[in-house]
């Protein structure tokens, strides 16, 4: 290790420890009272995330997020911010949903539970994807091969 990467990790490191652990302390305490405008976030310089955020004008801390549902386009906030993951897609199918939204978008309640307002119907039917309706002897077969997969 070179003498300066020492001196970084001696004088550096330690202060953004400090830093980190009284900033963590003044966010728990704070009433968060005046928040910043809308901003939009970038997780790279030029890369939006498609996200808004907005922040404590005091401590900094995110205090709400929002965008836009996919498919209807209104504009989505905190806990109305529906995700479609991977394991929800599994999930979905094993409770009998016979459409998938495309995984990792965003969005509205309505359009989730897949009652999207009627303007965006058309929308809706061109980027959801029906499961392949499986016959009962598939069901059988899929039930066999994964019980199988669990036992090892
Ligand atoms: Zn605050
Ligand atoms: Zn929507």
């Amino acid at each position: 290790m070179s003498e300066a990467k020492k001196l970084y990790e001696r004088i550096v490191l330690p202060a953004k420890d400090q830093f980190n652990e009284e900033l963590v302390k003044m966010q728990n305490s704070c009433s968060h009272a005046k928040l910043s405008e809308w901003i939009d976030e970038y997780w790279a310089p030029a890369h939006s995330t498609g996200y808004e955020v907005q922040h404590c004008n005091r401590c900094d801390k995110e205090i709400h997020r929002r965008t836009s549902c996919m498919v209807c386009g209104s504009k989505i906030q905190d806990e109305k911010i529906k995700q479609f993951t991977v394991e929800m897609c599994k999930k979905a199918r094993a409770e009998g949903r016979t459409i998938s939204l495309p995984v990792n978008g965003t969005y509205c309640i309505d359009c989730f539970n897949g009652n999207p307002p009627a303007k965006a119907r058309s929308r809706f039917k061109q980027i959801t994807t029906p499961f392949p309706k499986l016959s009962a002897e598939d069901l059988k077969r899929v039930k066999r091969i994964s019980s199988t997969l669990h036992t090892k």
